[in-house]
């Protein structure tokens, strides 16, 4: 079974490069499927794809090489902190709170991944990168087990799962390999069919495991109450995650797009326009948002910015439309990107004014 690690960081290693490429710019697609697969098989996410998760795991592995001993949370603290990523996804989800949004601008899964597409971030943020990287050399995985809502998603999504590992006890002598090993601190040894959202499949244990058959990957077996309970607790997890992710992939387009144009008011005369010598047209430039790339169409006419439009963009609905909803409006206003950026929505407003900007300098060459 260890064959299975090997194929697990090619994987890894694979969809880090395509990222780094630029191949999954547009990631809905791709996350749909992943979901799918989730809802079925558990939460492939974080153990097979996810650039950070795949650092954490290469520093637990350099951790090994250099004999550093790897530690395990004391069960009263590791039984608080399980919960942690949760509460961070539900702060997320339901506050809307600036302090939120600029602790969400300190995600290291996040800006990690903006750094393998070559964006720049804070210093501040590349220090939270490195702190958890640090941690990863004491404990596996510290950021996945303590404080990442995404695999907070995946793993409450992972939790309906029809497919799953199961123990068998018949076979399983007890040894507890599979607990030391598992990076997310589940007890596998203690579990028949394995449901936590913990989990991550990443089959360490199974890898582990020194008796054959003991731990496969299979239908979870069930009976009559288990039942109710899986349908219960799968259609509130269903609705919940299922409504958030598909808002968060689908909505904030339609949303964008069916935006009223923003008023034209008025136009300030007697200063130097941002747009003179401009033909009219409508003119398209890119930005650099919280999750990447805003492209925006920017609509000129009489030599005054008439329309400012945002036509893509991968940050999060709630956020991202704090600045939608106030920066086109001002632009037109002053017929200049030179406006002040909405508070809580830093990333956003940046990325739409930086847009702008970029349309505005290639209209005129
Ligand atoms: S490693 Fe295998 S044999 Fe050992 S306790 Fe876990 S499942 Fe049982
Ligand atoms: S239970 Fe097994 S598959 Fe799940 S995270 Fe732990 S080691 Fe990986």
């Amino acid at each position: 079974m260890k064959k299975i690690q090997f194929f697990r960081s090619g994987t890894q290693i694979l969809f880090t490069s395509l990222i780094a490429a630029s191949f999954l710019t547009d990631l809905r697609a791709f996350m749909l499927i992943v979901l799918l697969i989730t809802i079925f098989c558990g939460p492939f996410y974080c153990g097979w794809i996810c650039p950070y998760g795949f650092l954490q795991d290469i520093l637990g592995k350099v951790a090994h090489l250099l004999g550093i001993k790897k530690r395990r949370m004391p069960l009263q603290i590791q039984k608080v902190i399980v919960f942690s990523r949760y509460a961070v996804l539900a702060l997320i989800l339901f506050s809307v709170s600036d302090a939120v949004f600029n602790l969400m601008s300190f995600d290291p899964r996040a800006n990690f991944t903006r750094i393998l597409g070559r964006e720049a971030v804070s210093f501040a943020a590349l220090g939270v990168i490195i702190f958890f990287l640090a941690v990863s050399l004491v404990f596996e995985r510290p950021f996945c087990n303590c404080l990442c809502y995404e695999g907070a998603k995946h793993g409450l999504l992972g939790s309906l799962r029809i497919f799953t590992l199961k123990r068998y006890e018949s076979v399983c002598i007890n040894c507890r390999k599979c607990d030391d090993i598992c990076p997310m601190n589940i007890s596998v040894s203690k579990i028949k069919n394995l449901r936590s959202p913990q989990c991550i499949n990443c089959f360490e244990c199974v890898s582990s495991c020194p008796v054959s058959g003991a731990l496969c990957f299979g239908k979870a077996d069930m009976d009559e109450s288990g039942k109710k309970r899986f349908v219960a607790s799968a259609l509130a997890a269903l609705v919940l995650v299922g409504s958030f992710m598909g808002y968060s992939l689908f909505a904030r387009r339609d949303d964008t797009a069916s935006q009223p144009p923003p008023n034209v008011q008025a136009v300030y005369q007697n200063e130097p326009s941002a747009v003179a010598g401009i033909a009219d047209g409508v003119y398209t430039g890119e930005g650099e948002g919280f999750n990447g790339k805003i492209v925006v169409e920017v609509t000129v006419s009489g030599q005054n910015i008439t329309g400012v439009e945002v036509v893509s963009t991968r940050d999060d609905y709630k956020w991202f439309e704090r600045a939608n909803s106030k920066i086109p409006g001002l632009i037109i206003d002053s017929q200049s990107a030179d406006v002040d950026i909405v508070s809580g929505s830093t990333y956003s407003s940046i990325g739409i004014l930086d847009a702008v900007k970029d349309a505005l300098q290639k209209a005129k060459h």
